[in-house]
């Protein structure tokens, strides 16, 4: 038996498709503005929009939605391209910007103008806004409403010809200012803005408005389910009027919930802010919910692409935990990530009963499950460094790790119990004096701890992130976002010492450094030139609830 459609988007394309709609065609877009950097939510457009184009067998269109010259850069248009293939769709053939209908869409305005369903407004934006009425009062007319056609179009021209300055004028279309939802109570279509567009250059000074561009480059596209945020539903009997009024392809809006995920903004002004503002490195910050910041941190798209179908796509807004990311991204390293030994905090250990002149190699896997991913050595010899915190001077009975007179094993080496403890003159431990048992038999020895070798062990860089806000809703009602920040969302560990094997990681390269998380090299080497580990996720949820 056939498994029904997973969500109602998949649902409604299905049916479509079985009654034979748009010849049995299926296209899909995703339709970034390039303002800013591609982030998770754009990832769950990204997925839904692509997906069903793979599902279905038909095609999704990246479209540039490329209408607000002030804000759009190339740059931002490269890192979107670079992000959606990232995270695994391809377009084809298929890229678009709204730009190249410019001209179109002109003529098509100049059509409504004709069959006096648009006019030119003279009133300022703010006059507009006021005489819009509100959900329960009707807007008032422009006193410029019933200029004639011919007037009008007279006037679009010399708009487009420069003649005005910026916000001198809009076009607006002839709707109803009695109409029960405000979009249609006659909206601007297109504005001066005498502003350098990064595709168009100075060639318009005319530019038009979301509601007029969007619906029309989906019919121009023959877009079968143009698929957007809940927020547009108010808009969609207007996306269908400007359709029906010029009789194009009769391309349909279907809105789904957007992601909200907690501790964090999504906000592309807001994300603007948190780089010019230097809150943060730059888009990639690790810490930012950015694609390229996730991908630095080690997020695998996989991870990403499962986050988007275990979230699934619904019709009420709802919040995600950060946590179902995480699990997400955990679930996937831990399938693909070699282990490694790290000690973030070193402490020296000499063994004093090992031979000063000796060592061992010890061969090891470098995936317990997956032999595949091969074998390395380390060298296991007399002085080694453990991490500060599994040493106790006066530890509690469950403490299963090392304390004077207590017993441990060191990860693939051998047990050693500590003997002495060194302090320095202000009475701080310094190291720990131990002996080995070269014959440890059948004895049970609870704890195992990880280890390096003082002979070979890679001084590291090692960076540990938390959460970039502290509160759930950043800003919520109204606040200032920013007083929202957490100060502790980065730390830097300087002392941190690897096996070799890490002395040669690439960036990007996932490993597990065993008992503290998934790590990636950052592209980026301290100023002193060491490695850069950047800790992807936590081995399990330690966040606090
Ligand atoms: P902003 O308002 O911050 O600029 P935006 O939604 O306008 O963000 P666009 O570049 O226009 O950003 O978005 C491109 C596509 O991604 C749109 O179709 C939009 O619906 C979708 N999208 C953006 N944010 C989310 C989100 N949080 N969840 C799901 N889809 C999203
Ligand atoms: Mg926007
Ligand atoms: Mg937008």
């Amino acid at each position: 038996s056939e498994t029904p459609p997973r969500d109602f988007i998949r649902q409604i394309i299905a049916s479509d498709l079985a009654a034979g709609r748009n010849d049995g065609r299926l296209a899909t877009r995703f339709p970034p503005e390039p303002n800013g950097y591609l982030h998770i939510g754009h990832a769950k457009s990204i997925c839904l929009n692509f997906g069903v184009a793979q599902e279905f067998g038909g095609e999704c269109h990246l479209r540039f939605d490329d209408t607000n010259p002030v804000k759009e850069e190339q740059e931002f248009i490269d890192a979107i391209r670079a992000d959606v293939r990232w995270l695994g769709f391809d377009w084809g053939v298929h890229e678009y910007y709204a730009s190249d209908y410019f001209e179109q869409l002109y003529a098509w305005a100049e059509q409504l103008i004709g069959a006096g369903l648009a006019y030119v407004d003279d009133q300022s934006a703010e006059e507009i806004r006021q005489r819009r009425g509100t959900l329960t009062t009707p807007g008032q007319d422009s006193p410029w409403r019933d200029r004639s056609p011919a007037e009008n179009l007279e006037l679009f021209r010399r708009m487009r010809a420069g003649e005005f300055a910026t916000g001198e004028k809009v076009l607006r279309a002839k709707i109803d200012m009695a109409a029960p939802n405000i979009n249609l109570r006659d909206p601007v279509m297109y504005r001066i803005l005498h502003a350098h567009h990064p595709r168009t250059g100075t060639a318009w000074c005319l530019y038009p408005m979301y509601d007029f561009a969007h619906g029309q480059s989906d019919a121009i596209e023959r877009i079968t389910h143009s698929i957007c945020t809940l927020e547009f539903a108010d808009h969609r009997p207007l996306y269908d009027w400007f359709i029906a009024q010029l009789n194009l392809f009769p391309a349909r809006q279907y809105e789904f919930a957007r992601l909200n995920l907690g501790y964090t903004v999504m906000s592309k002004r807001k994300l603007q802010e948190l780089v010019a503002e230097k809150v943060v490195s730059g888009w990639d910050d690790p810490r930012m919910p950015t694609l390229v910041g996730m991908r630095r941190r080690g997020y695998p798209a996989r991870a990403i692409r499962t986050f988007c179908e275990r979230i699934g796509v619904g019709k009420s807004d709802n919040w995600i935990d950060y946590s179902v990311l995480e699990d997400c991204v955990r679930e996937e390293l831990n399938e693909i990530a070699p282990r490694a030994l790290c000690v973030l905090n070193p402490l020296k250990v000499v063994i004093t009963n090992y031979p000063a002149d000796h060592s061992e190699i010890i061969e090891v896997p470098n995936h317990p499950q997956q032999p595949e991913l091969g074998r390395r050595q380390l060298r296991f010899g007399r002085e080694l460094y453990i991490e500060r915190d599994d040493f106790m001077e006066d530890p509690p009975k469950k403490f299963f790790r090392l304390g004077p007179g207590r017993e441990v094993r060191l990860r693939y080496g051998h047990v050693i119990r500590c003997d002495e403890v060194v302090r320095d003159a202000a009475g701080a431990v310094v190291e720990l004096r131990c002996s080995y048992d070269p014959a440890p038999g059948e004895r049970k020895i609870k704890g195992i701890i990880h280890w390096v070798n003082a002979v070979d062990a890679v001084p590291v860089q090692v960076r540990l992130y938390d959460r970039l806000f502290a509160v759930e809703n950043p800003g919520r009602g109204g606040s200032d976002y920013r007083a929202d920040l957490n100060p502790a969302s980065i730390a830097r560990i300087e002392s941190a010492l690897a096996e070799p094997a890490l002395a040669s990681a690439a960036v990007g390269q996932a490993w597990q450094f065993e008992r503290l998380g998934y790590f990636c090299a950052d592209p980026q080497p301290a100023a002193d030139g060491r490695i850069v580990f950047n800790r992807t996720v936590t081995l399990r949820d330690s966040w606090a609830k």
